[in-house]
């Protein structure tokens, strides 16, 4: 991120220690400090417009502004602001959990309100454990994710993520959870067609359930979707595949749709809508509230509840669950969050007009350093290559993602870089004509890119 020259603020910034901060570059780190913003566009403290092609960070559904959100924030704040979770209770998180049921796949009928995306995987692992301990199955603690998956930053979440697991510094827990590979159709083994690559994968899985023991398995824990690992879109049957194989061994599904749902792929939920597979937990969270408040929600299937309550539960007490579960003021924004949803036909409008972003965007496969652009519904990533052939990443001393960003940003727009990777995922009320914008910025900058890669002699197009 660039700034034009640091101001008092930018001085301040050396109190902040932001996520994914580089060590290396803190002292000399500029970022871009926004203003404020207005529908799918975020203003920087000059007044420059720039469309928000993240939107946020995968989660301002409904775009910047919105008054609304912003009185069903006062209103519950100025009626009932924080109400302790233990023992008592209050109307919005009440009633959100009765919307969020009913909008669930299967029997996803019970809720445990967390903080965010981390807190609820978090509570989605930390469940299946206590779950199987109460059943008397001590031993079945294992759980399988997958290289390139993002979980979430707590220790549990984050032992599960695959991306540069080894790599960061943090000691995870490697002892129970395993990992197989991503489904990335892109990168599969040479020679394979997509059918042989989605047999290979979910036969690895089983492998992998029956190396460690079924009995001794867990878990299976998958976004829908790959989204910071670069919008992973599965081969087709993947999902399901790997649900039946789970099924077969009984293995639970927890689906981390922290990024998938809430109309990302045109549904509230993905998994069954889109992938057809009806998992025993999911994680929400983002979305849920379009990114005004942070507010997680872990999904838990009426079959595991009911198994281990009643008869089962008796002294058993579930030791789970923080301050702010069910927090009346981001449970009346979610609540006022999913009536805008409903009320413009976001999810209609998702589907509608998801062809067209994904066919605009296809247009950059034209460019001699792009070597795969992918995505479903609104989100979507743009690859870049040294050699479209080899498909060997460009990944260079400032990663291209990053020199992408740089232009985009000067132009008006800003892309998620990550490393030869630009990933997109705009606000759900894109327009079409927002949509041209956003591509012929996204076109210029990987050009410019291209020629600053060119000129340094580090790229030979
Ligand atoms: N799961 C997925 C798929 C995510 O993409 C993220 C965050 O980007 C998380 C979990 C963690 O969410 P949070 O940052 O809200 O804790």
């Amino acid at each position: 991120m660039t700034a034009a020259a640091p101001s008092p603020l930018h001085q301040k910034l050396k109190h902040l220690l932001h996520p994914w901060e580089h060590l290396g570059d803190r002292p000399t780190l500029k970022r871009t400090m926004l203003g404020h913003a207005e529908g799918i566009y975020v203003y920087d403290r000059e007044g420059k417009r720039l469309i928000d092609g993240p939107a946020g960070m995968w989660c301002v559904q409904v775009g910047h502004g919105r008054r609304e959100l912003a009185e069903a924030m006062a209103e519950q704040a100025m009626k009932l602001a924080y109400q302790s979770p233990w023992g008592l209770g209050n109307e919005p998180a009440v009633q959100l959990g009765e919307k969020l049921a009913s909008i669930a796949p299967g029997d996803l009928n019970t809720v445990v309100y967390a903080t965010g995306g981390s807190t609820a995987v978090d509570t989605a692992l930390r469940f299946v454990a206590f779950y199987n301990n109460v059943l008397g199955r001590r031993e079945k603690k294992h759980i399988i994710s997958r290289e390139a998956a993002y979980h979430g930053s707590t220790y549990l979440s984050a032992s599960c993520t695959g991306k540069d697991r080894e790599q960061n510094n943090f000691d995870f827990e490697t002892r129970t959870i395993h990992r197989i590979s991503a489904p990335n159709i892109y990168r599969r083994p040479a020679g394979l067609s997509e059918a042989e690559f989605c047999r290979k994968l979910v036969a690895e899985l089983e492998a992998k359930i029956l190396e460690i023991g079924p009995e001794r398995v867990a878990a299976f824990i998958a976004e829908p979707i790959q989204a910071s690992g670069g919008v992973v879109v599965p081969p087709e049957g993947y999902l399901k595949a790997c649900w039946e194989v789970c099924k077969r061994h009984d293995v639970l599904f927890i689906a981390d749709e922290v990024v998938t749902a809430f109309g990302r792929l045109g549904h509230w939920f993905a998994s069954e809508s889109v992938f057809g597979v009806t998992p025993d937990i999911i994680a929400c969270a983002k979305g849920l509230t379009s990114g005004y408040l942070p507010l997680g929600a872990t999904l838990i299937s009426d079959r595991l509840v009911q198994a281990i309550s009643g008869e089962k539960g008796q002294g058993v007490t579930f030791f789970h669950g923080f301050t702010y579960f069910g927090h009346p003021v981001a449970s009346a924004v979610a609540l006022k969050n999913i009536e805008i949803f409903e009320r413009e036909r976001l999810l209609e409008h998702v589907q509608e007009l998801a062809p067209y972003f994904q066919g605009r965007l296809r247009e950059l496969r034209d460019i001699p350093i792009v070597g795969d652009v992918r995505g479903l519904g609104l989100m979507a990533c743009v690859e870049c290559v040294l050699d479209k052939d080899s498909k060997e990443p460009l990944k260079l001393d400032k990663a291209i993602g990053r020199r992408i960003d740089e232009h985009a940003e000067r132009l008006g727009l800003i892309v998620r870089p990550l490393y030869s990777m630009c990933v997109l995922s705009p606000p759900l009320i894109i327009t079409k004509s927002q949509v041209d914008e956003l591509v012929e910025i996204l076109r210029k900058s990987i050009l410019l890119a291209m020629d600053d890669v060119r000129r340094e002699g580090l790229w030979q197009g």
